[in-house]
């Protein structure tokens, strides 16, 4: 017994209103806890407590409170209390083992209950036959809030006598007595999912964050099936699509508030998210379409590029490595109850540094797909499922993989194909933890050299797992371009293919195989000349990178000597970093949402200016065009959360956020006025539709100048990517000192095409005439008032472009610092007179692919 505890018997310490008193839960002689013949109760791993061998045959409950858990063979079960203890009361030792014979549950899981109330009956003799012992257990499962203050002396107690008090916890105590004031009321709530795809894991793991903290519990029900609403997985399996009505029920004593948040964020779902794969990926642009319809060899595949390059190597079936673990517990349940909780922590910290580093490169879709892997992670559908598995005697990894595999399933059943992709999440962090736990396939590692590793689609870790100098390419049955593992193997410079369909698993195990993912084709068992030409366009393709390397520090200009810079896109510091090494002449775009996405608080003046001081430091005198904030549509920030919009690619988007946030404008525009030296920094204006906003702009960039002491001109430049401001270029450099066109966006707003929506990726392209025609607008605006123009959209990286945009008058172009080599290679190889009549004939072309078809027959590539 402890020092500050006392035996209730001799107890003379009137009761505090927020303690928490437990009843004998049976009629029995106390066995203190160090005394209970299984060490896992004796050592205090299910935390502290009290045995009691019982004499009769009915667990009566120790206290009011919720049923939190049952366990399934029906021999031990959890409530919580309204101040928040979790009590364990265990029958028995081992009596797992039973399977659930001899126990009759007299409630059901969830339920509420009062102290006193018959919970489980119980064949006495039966079970002190079939097990070690019948001692019981009444354990404190939280017993890092709680402490016991007293607690029953050895002798006989009677059912409902007082046998331990608790006491909260400094901190735990303000939650008690919260709790303990609460009024259980209900309030319901019918929402209709108008948002594409429905209840998806995105929608659903908002609603779960919406109901933190708010002191209710959340149901959300749909066509006779319930999930609370911390279930992700719980809520996916509802098969609740778009156009469903779901119904909400709150219960406790903010039901109303709780109800409210989770519609909300429903509703607001609905009118900014699509769904939840990357596709809000800053990709480059469109990825080769899957290559065309033309009859193929029998020995070829067609798919989609994900990853563009040439390996030749044999292919390795990756979908057989899979990770059986032992089904029975080496070690007693508690042991592997400890594991899985280590392993899901040691995934979750991964998983957090990854959600990091992924914001910090700007790669915001992926950062949202890790972040999502976090909350399934800890979802208590899963984990509960895992536990109860683990008491009944299995290895914490079987236990893990049952039950995974049974949410697969689950989702399977819901027949929808955004669900099915989920799936691919789930076995993600199915294999995440399984490795965490220590089970590896060693075959998985066993690679030959080349290989070409085969799946129906890949996770993102397998993908991190794999011996990198092994792996030559990627290829898959299913998938996309904008999947998951598609942006990884492009980070990792590895050739991929994706959607190659099921003819790829016909294909045996060791067969030699090329893969030119660049046109989008998967060759099997190929000719030794299909071999020899593969690899030796293979090392062409290594040996022109390398010698454009050799020159990427050089200036770029054309044959004829028209002087084009070569700047970098960036998002970091780090970028900042890869931008110089890749010789890039100045930073063309600082996106600087990116740089503070998953704060919780807007950046300060202090913060704005050191990040960007940094970043200046590190370009070692080349210049930065800094954006001013563009959140909205496609980027979110944490810290900050926009009205919902009907049509947020069309609302407060931009500069235009100023109109309601002012004051984080001008937070900025300080921070980035303090940068030394002055004329490091151009600040550039995202999303100006006309003259009249950049010059009230202008006006407060002037003003706080002068408040803090700037004397020099600070040079101003206004991005084109709404075709208003295309259109009226020549009033907008009036007042502008250059131009920055976002083709992104200009391509967007000009043929009416989501830059977000996957189906329209091969037909969104910047190089339509359309676009093509505003771009030369653009300039022509800009050279009556003798400004420059640059592109810092994905359209200035694309080498089909390039000689297009330098014809138009385009002097600066803005890429991200891996292409920046390419791009001063591909403007010197070109004649700027050339490029100037070829670009206008090519306005009158019909569309892009037939401009594209022109360049590349004008100039082709290396
Ligand atoms: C663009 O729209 O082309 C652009 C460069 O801006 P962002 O991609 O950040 O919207
Ligand atoms: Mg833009």
């Amino acid at each position: 017994m402890r020092r500050a505890e006392q035996s209730l018997l001799n107890s003379s310490t009137a009761d505090n209103p927020s303690d928490v008193v437990l009843l004998a839960p049976f009629t029995g002689p106390v066995v203190p806890l160090a005394d209970v013949p299984d060490p896992v109760f004796a050592e205090g791993m299910f935390g502290d407590g009290i045995g009691i061998d019982p004499l009769d045959h009915v667990l009566v409950s120790p206290c009011d409170g919720t049923v939190t858990h049952l366990a399934r063979t029906h021999h031990a079960v959890t409530l919580r209390t309204a101040q928040g203890a979790e009590i364990l009361v265990h029958i028995g030792i081992d009596t797992v083992e039973l399977g659930g014979k001899g126990f009759t549950p007299k409630v059901e899981q969830g339920a509420s209950v009062r102290a006193g109330q018959p919970l489980i009956e119980f064949d006495a003799d039966f079970v002190a036959q079939h097990a070690p012992s019948l001692v019981s257990v009444i354990a404190i499962a939280n017993g890092d809030a709680f402490d016991v203050i007293q607690r029953a002396s050895r002798g006989v107690v009677k059912a409902g006598e007082r046998m331990l008090v608790l006491r909260a916890k400094e901190g735990a105590a303000a939650q008690a007595a919260l709790s303990s004031s609460n009024v259980v009321n209900e309030a319901r709530r019918s929402v209709t999912l108008a948002h594409a795809g429905g209840l998806h894991a995105r929608p659903a793991a908002r609603a779960r964050e919406a109901a933190r903290g708010i002191d209710a519990k959340v149901e959300v029900r749909y066509q006779g099936r319930k999930a609370a609403v911390e279930s992700v997985v719980g809520l996916l399996g509802l098969g609740a699509g778009e156009g469903a009505t779901i119904e909400l029920v709150g219960m406790g004593a903010q039901a109303q508030e709780a109800v409210d948040a989770v519609a909300t964020e429903l509703l607001r779902a609905a009118q900014g998210e699509v769904e939840e794969t990357p596709a809000r990926e800053k990709s480059p642009a469109p990825l080769a379409a899957r290559a065309s319809a033309q009859p193929l060899p029998p020995n070829m595949l067609a798919g989609v590029c994900a990853a563009p390059g040439i390996a030749v190597g044999k292919l390795v079936r990756w979908d057989d490595q899979e990770i059986v673990p032992e089904e029975k517990a080496s070690g007693p349940s508690a042991a592997e109850s400890r594991a899985l909780d280590r392993a899901i922590a040691q995934v979750d910290t991964e998983l957090e540094d990854t959600v990091r580093t992924a914001s910090q490169r700007g790669a915001v879709g992926e950062a949202g797909i890790f972040a999502v892997h976090r909350v399934l992670l800890e979802d208590p559908t899963l984990v509960d499922a895992a536990r109860d598995l683990i008491s009944l005697g299995k290895s914490a990894g079987f236990a893990w993989r049952e039950s995974i595999r049974a949410q697969i399933a689950l989702l399977n059943n819901v027949n929808d194909a955004l669900l099915a992709e989920r799936a691919a999440d789930l076995r993600d962090i199915e294999k995440r933890v399984l490795r965490a736990l220590g089970l590896t396939n060693t075959a998985a590692r066993a690679l030959p050299d080349e290989a070409v590793l085969a799946a129906t689609e890949f996770t993102p870790s397998d993908l991190s797992s794999i011996d990198r100098t092994r792996v030559t390419a990627l290829v898959m049955s299913r998938g996309g371009a904008t999947s998951h593992a598609a942006i990884i193997a492009r980070q990792m410079g590895i050739p991929a293919l994706v959607a190659i369909g099921d003819a790829l698993h016909a294909i045996p195990e060791d067969t030699q195989v090329v893969v030119d993912a660049s046109a989008g084709r998967f060759e099997h068992a190929p000719t030794a000349l299909d071999v020899e030409r593969a690899r030796h366009e293979r090392e062409r393709l290594a040996s022109v990178r390398e010698a454009n390397r050799k020159m990427s520090q050089e200036a770029a200009s054309t044959r004829d000597g028209r002087h084009i810079e070569i700047a970098a896109n960036i998002a970091t510091l780090d970028d900042a970093k890869a931008a110089v090494d890749n010789g890039a002449d100045a930073v063309g775009l600082l996106r600087t949402e990116l740089l503070f996405i998953h704060r919780q608080a807007a950046p300060t003046v202090a913060e704005h200016a050191s990040s960007y001081q940094d970043i200046v430091d590190a370009l070692a005198g080349r210049s930065a065009i800094i954006r001013t904030l563009d959140v909205g549509a496609d980027k979110e920030v944490d810290y900050l959360t926009l009205p919902p919009e009907e049509n947020p690619a069309l609302g407060l988007r931009g500069i235009r956020l100023a109109q309601v946030r002012p004051d984080l404008l001008d937070d900025q525009l300080r921070g980035l006025l303090a940068v030394t030296p002055a004329g490091a920094v151009r600040i550039l204006l995202p999303m100006v539709t006309d003259a009249g906003e950049l010059q009230r702009l202008r006006a407060r960039i002037d003003e706080l100048a002068r408040e803090a002491g700037r004397t020099d001109a600070i040079e101003v430049g206004v991005m084109i990517e709404v075709p208003s401001a295309a259109m009226l270029a020549d009033q907008l450099a009036k007042y502008a000192d250059f131009f920055s066109i976002g083709t992104n966006d200009l391509t967007q707003y000009t043929l009416a095409m989501d830059r977000c929506q996957p189906d329209l990726a091969a037909q969104s392209d910047g190089l339509h005439p359309a676009v093509l025609r505003l771009i030369k607008a653009a300039v022509q605006g800009a050279e009556k008032h003798g400004k420059w123009v640059g592109v810092c959209g994905a359209l200035g990286g694309d080498p089909l472009a390039v000689p297009l945009l330098v014809g138009l008058g385009v002097t600066e172009l803005s890429v991200d610092p891996s292409a920046v080599p390419g791009i001063k290679a591909r403007v010197r190889n070109l004649d700027y007179q050339l490029c100037r009549q070829r670009a206008q004939d090519v306005l009158a072309l019909e569309s892009a692919q037939a401009v594209r078809a022109a360049s590349r027959e004008i100039w082709p590539q290396d």
